[in-house]
């Protein structure tokens, strides 16, 4: 008997979604709403091979999840046949330390929170009460990407400032991408065969949104990402880590007021802030080869950044044995994953060029035999990753 998840992922305009059945680990459907409330709206549902697209207008996540529905109906697999959907919701706060079950009372403690993730969790939580109202007849499951970064230790998520006003806001660090730190790191204990809770790991989500984390005997000791997903590492568009003096400095010495400093380091920032608009490493390396100064300039700050978090990482651990790649560019761009070992020699870790091969599509090891830690290519599956914590709740409720 297969039991099939719906997990969601819903954006401010957009809604992605898989059904997955979690005892094969199949796809069964997947498919993606784009430009809700933007005027020319689409949904694209894949399923047995076969894609399928409708363009209409959708003003909202209520119209959005009914187009879902649609789609299931009009093109399989039943939407009925789902077990139990799972919803990604980025932020949870203090308040939610893991995957929980949707009642009444969890949508008003999210929408108490979205404060803390206002371009993420209200959109999901239109999409909860939209898919509740889809499918009321199963249960809701919120998976939450801070949640697995909770069991960081008070030393690493604690900011150095003022403790009264940081109580009251609830200012200190989160982290994010829980989900990928968490399969990936999982991932990789298995595919070699050692037991997680014996193992150190420094693990590199490095997609459009990038983040480092440390994971000791697989419980996460320290990330890059804080308070929000601006923090760590030079993402596409995101800075990553600056000074926090700058945004005094902006608004006195540039006029710009907070929301255009959210926007200038969200938005306009990272490579593409660097590198006249690219974000794409594939653009980013095109430009380099026709000899771009400033896209070659991105790419030193990238790595440099991301090699000075391993190294903090390889303090903070101690010992490790091993540092993966995931997501984006950490499973496709092999001359990434080469700049960045390249500069781990003084610790002895060190890659096998032969191994190290473009677009990894599954777990693969790329360090020689004699490097102190093992580094791999562990492709991520957040969806997969959803879907299994979503039937593991419900399975506990039952
Ligand atoms: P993600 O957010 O994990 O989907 O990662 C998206 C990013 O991965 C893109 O913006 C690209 O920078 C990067 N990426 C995808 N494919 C490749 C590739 N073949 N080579 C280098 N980078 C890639």
């Amino acid at each position: 008997m297969p039991t099939p998840i719906l997990v969601l992922n819903c954006g401010s305009s957009s809604v992605k979604y898989q059904m997955i059945d979690v005892d094969s680990e199949a796809v069964l459907a997947s498919g993606l709403v784009e430009k809700i409330g933007l005027g020319d709206g689409n949904i694209t549902h894949k399923t047995n091979g076969a894609e399928y697209r409708i363009d209409e207008n959708i003003e909202d996540h209520t119209e959005a999840l009914a187009l879902v529905t649609r789609a299931f109906k009009t093109w399989g697999p039943p939407i009925e046949s789902a077990v139990a959907v799972g919803h990604r919701t980025v932020h949870g706060g203090e308040t939610y330390r893991e995957t929980t079950l949707i009642t009444d009372a969890v949508i008003q403690g999210l929408t108490e929170l979205a404060g803390l993730a206002p371009l993420h969790n209200p959109p999901a939580i239109d999409g909860i009460k939209a898919a509740q109202t889809a499918l009321p007849n199963v249960p809701h499951v919120a998976i939450f990407d801070t949640a697995f970064f909770s069991t960081l230790p008070a030393e690493a998520y604690t900011y150095a400032i003022d403790r009264a006003t940081a109580e009251k806001y609830h200012i200190r660090k989160y982290g994010f991408h829980g989900t990928s730190h968490s399969y990936v790191s999982k991932k990789a204990a298995e595919f070699l065969g050692l037991d997680l809770g014996a193992i150190n790991q420094i693990v590199c989500h490095l997609g459009n949104g990038a983040s480092v984390s440390a994971i000791r005997g697989g419980v996460a000791v320290d990330t890059s990402m804080g308070l929000t997903p601006l923090a760590g590492l030079v993402m596409g568009t995101r800075s990553g880590d600056i000074d926090p003096g700058v945004f005094a400095y902006l608004e006195r010495e540039a006029g710009l007021d907070a929301a255009a400093v959210d926007t200038l380091l969200n938005k306009h920032s990272g490579m593409a802030g660097l590198a006249d608009g690219s974000s794409d490493f594939r653009d980013l390396w095109t430009k380099v080869e026709a000899g771009d100064a400033h896209a070659a300039l991105a790419l030193d700050v990238y790595i440099h950044r991301l090699v000075s978090y391993i190294g903090s990482y390889l303090a903070v651990l101690g010992h490790t044995d091993l540092l993966v790649f995931t997501a984006g560019v950490g499973e496709n761009d092999e001359r990434i994953r080469a700049r960045v070992v390249d500069r781990l020699a003084g610790f002895g870790i060190r890659l096998a060029a032969a191994r190290n091969t473009p677009r990894n599509r599954v777990p693969t090891l790329i360090s020689s035999d004699d490097s102190t830690v093992k580094v791999l290519v562990i492709p991520t599956n957040e969806e997969l990753a959803m879907a299994r914590e979503t039937y593991q709740v419900i399975r506990a409720a039952r």
